[in-house]
């Protein structure tokens, strides 16, 4: 069947870049991807599978490929959405819809897996065990779609979960790989600290809250310098420092909004404890009153070991003239809510190298000139059918 299955994602290149296109024209941000997923819905149409559509908490949607045997069960994840960004990519087919972006490269992952997933309904014959496709909806804005996806119990049924994301890391041809802690976990702060404002001449009639904050500014990086262990990963970025008012008078309120990062359970526990005393502490000290939310949203990618090497294995077997180098990528800073499959089943995530021909400084996902060779569309492609047969050792 392998063969066969490359032979099919071949012929249909052409067609996996021009899906991609159409995504990219007609971007939509997270939850409100109503017309992506009319075209997803649109594309299995008349096909034999099952179809789940609105799962979880927005317009997710799963499709079940029962295979010609029973067996074990695999679940392959694409996101969707796509981001409020102004498209400054010089491409042909740039967003259409003005100021969103498909700028994380999810519409090409759509793309490829459409096309592997009808290839696969039609040799499903061959299959020992139900493949769910996982069209989800908004990874890019927390609570996120995977979670749901997970809690409504539709995957229960799976042993594993893969998905690949688009990277530009390397050239087309690039496979990438990390096992165990992949991509960071995140945490969200809001903190408004009370003080008592009052005339710029008498601090000691008031009590300064753009003190206390500034103290709190510098007080939250030593969190990471003095409280986590050399080898352990963490972040904690103040990106918002409400503080502006007139320069003769006291302000009595700051709001100060942060980014937290981590990368294993043990450090977010780490640095929430210590920023939650470090409030504590500095309504002690400064004699203000604090009031926040600390919110964990998506936790660290553990890519299953196990899985990983094996995913690894079956690549470098691949023996495929578009699988150029099949090597290890070190772990991401951002977040990925496909940790949420990856938390509840064994799962690994991995990378298809998508750096524009004869660029050397490529723009990174998330920039508004972000752009991808749409040649990795075809190794994705087949890189995950690859891992398909491996997985169910097909020939
Ligand atoms: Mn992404």
């Amino acid at each position: 069947m392998k063969s066969q299955l490359m032979e099919m994602l071949q012929a249909r290149k052409e067609e996996i870049i021009a899906i991609r296109r159409h995504l990219h024209e007609y971007p939509e941000i997270s939850f409100k991807e109503e017309k992506t997923a009319q075209y997803i819905l649109d594309f299995y149409k008349g096909k034999d599978v099952e179809i789940q559509s609105n799962t979880g908490n927005g317009y997710g949607i799963i499709v079940t490929i029962k295979g010609g045997k029973r067996g074990k069960n695999i679940g392959l994840r694409a996101d969707f959405d796509a981001l409020p960004i102004i498209e400054e990519a010089d491409v042909p087919f740039k967003s259409k819809n003005e100021g969103v972006m498909h700028a994380c490269g999810h519409d090409g992952h759509t793309a490829y897996l459409l096309v592997l997933a009808d290839c696969l309904i039609q040799l499903k014959e061959h299959i020992p065990g139900t493949i769910k496709i996982i069209h989800q909806h908004a990874e890019e804005v927390p609570p996120g779609g995977a979670k749901s996806i997970v809690e409504s119990g539709v995957l229960d049924d799976l042993d594993n979960i893969f998905g690949i994301h688009l990277l530009p890391m390397g050239e087309a041809g690039v496979v990438g790989y990390h096992a165990g802690y992949s991509f960071n976990g995140r945490a969200y702060l809001k903190l408004k600290i009370q003080g008592r404002g009052g005339h710029g001449s008498s601090p000691h009639l008031a009590n300064d809250a753009i003190v206390a904050g500034a103290h709190f500014v510098i007080a939250a990086q030593t969190i990471i310098s003095r409280r986590l262990s050399p080898f352990e990963i963490g972040v904690i970025t103040i990106g918002s420092f409400d503080g502006k008012g007139t320069f003769n008078v006291i302000k009595d309120s700051v709001e100060l909004e942060g980014d937290i990062r981590y990368m294993t359970n043990e450090t977010k526990e780490t640095i929430e404890k210590e920023v939650k005393r470090l409030i504590k502490g500095l309504e002690e000290q400064f004699g203000v009153t604090c009031e926040y939310t600390y919110a964990n949203d998506y936790p660290p990618l553990y890519n299953d070991p196990g899985l990983t090497e094996k995913v690894a294995q079956y690549l470098k077997n691949a023996n495929d003239e578009h699988i150029k180098e099949v090597k290890e990528f070190p772990a991401m800073a951002p977040s990925e809510d496909f940790a949420y499959y990856a938390e509840k089943f064994p799962s690994c995530f991995f990378y298809i190298g998508c750096t524009p021909k004869g660029v050397e400084k490529p723009y990174f996902n998330h920039h508004p000139k972000f752009d991808i060779d749409e040649e990795a569309l075809l190794v994705a492609a087949k890189a995950v059918g690859h891992v398909v047969c491996g997985y169910y050792e097909l020939d």
